[in-house]
């Protein structure tokens, strides 16, 4: 680790409480990458990615301003395997390029960096020299209610994207620190002051 500086990996499951606790980190000083906005980027219009994806899923997922219609794309993919590995294979490229460029920054910078990927692999932690992972947990019941909840989703659409990620267990297993969030808000505070000083006492 040394240099003063700790870098950590963090997943959860859809609707875990991944962002909430990724914009809390960042609240406190640590220096966030997220995985799901470098994944817009390296798809806008003009990218290799962008006509890759159009040449395989066709017009249809380019929206009226010219750029992807990801809610579009979203639903081809999910419950097509094939489509979706085909995806994948377009952008998981795109964007490793884009993390460990990040990663090299971070050496120069210092401090506490949060790489925030919700598809999290084991691989992860090789490829961008990870000290730490770090997983947000809660009961796949409870983050369906909160998502369904706080987005225009139904419980089938949580589903089918619960179903392409990856299993519970297999995350819990990656974890080097879990954060439970199974209840209310200000429990799940208390939740990342623990991590903070975890993270802290790291460096
Ligand atoms: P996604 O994977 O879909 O992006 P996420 O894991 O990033 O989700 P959040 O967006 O942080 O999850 O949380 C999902 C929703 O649940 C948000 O509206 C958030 O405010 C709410 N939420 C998170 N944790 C709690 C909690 N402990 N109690 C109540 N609501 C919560």
């Amino acid at each position: 680790m040394g240099h003063n500086l700790v870098v950590a990996g963090l997943s959860g499951g859809i609707g875990s409480g991944k962002s909430t606790v990724s914009k809390a980190l960042g609240g406190r000083g640590a220096t966030i990458v997220d995985a799901d906005k470098i994944a817009r980027e390296v798809c806008l219009n003009g990218s290799t990615a962008f006509y890759a994806i159009v040449d395989r899923f066709g017009q249809g997922v380019v929206s009226g301003s010219g750029e992807l219609d990801r809610e579009k794309l979203a639903s081809l993919v999910f419950g097509d395997e094939e489509a979706l590995r085909d995806l994948n294979a377009i952008t998981h490229p795109e964007v490793g390029r884009v993390l460990v460029e990040r990663r090299v920054a971070l050496d120069e910078t210092g401090g506490i960096g949060i790489f925030d990927i919700p598809l999290l692999q084991p691989y992860h932690r090789e490829l961008l020299r990870l000290d730490k992972i770090v997983v947000v947990d809660c009961p796949p019941e409870i983050a369906i209610s909160r998502v369904v909840e706080s987005r225009n989703m139904t419980d089938e659409d949580v589903q089918s994207r619960i179903a392409a990620q990856m299993d519970r267990d297999k995350r819990l297993a990656m974890a080097d620190f879990v954060v439970d969030n199974s209840g209310s808000l200000a429990q799940l505070d208390n939740e990342i002051e623990r991590l903070w000083a975890w993270l802290s006492s790291l460096r």
